[in-house]
């Protein structure tokens, strides 16, 4: 199961889905299938973004 995490305190939190998949972490979390799917910031923990494991 993919996974953001925290570089600092080592945080894990599930990637979200959308459209039944997971959906894909680039400069923000986006939907595989459509752009006009909703997409949303990539989270942030410790003051940093959090990576994609
Ligand atoms: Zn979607
Ligand atoms: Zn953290």
């Amino acid at each position: 199961m993919p996974r953001l995490e925290c570089n600092i305190c080592g945080r894990k939190i599930s990637v979200p889905k959308c459209c039944d998949q997971s959906m894909l972490i680039k400069d923000a979390i986006l939907c595989c299938c459509s752009d006009t799917c909703h997409h949303q910031e990539i989270p942030k923990c410790c003051g940093e973004q959090m990576k994609y494991t």
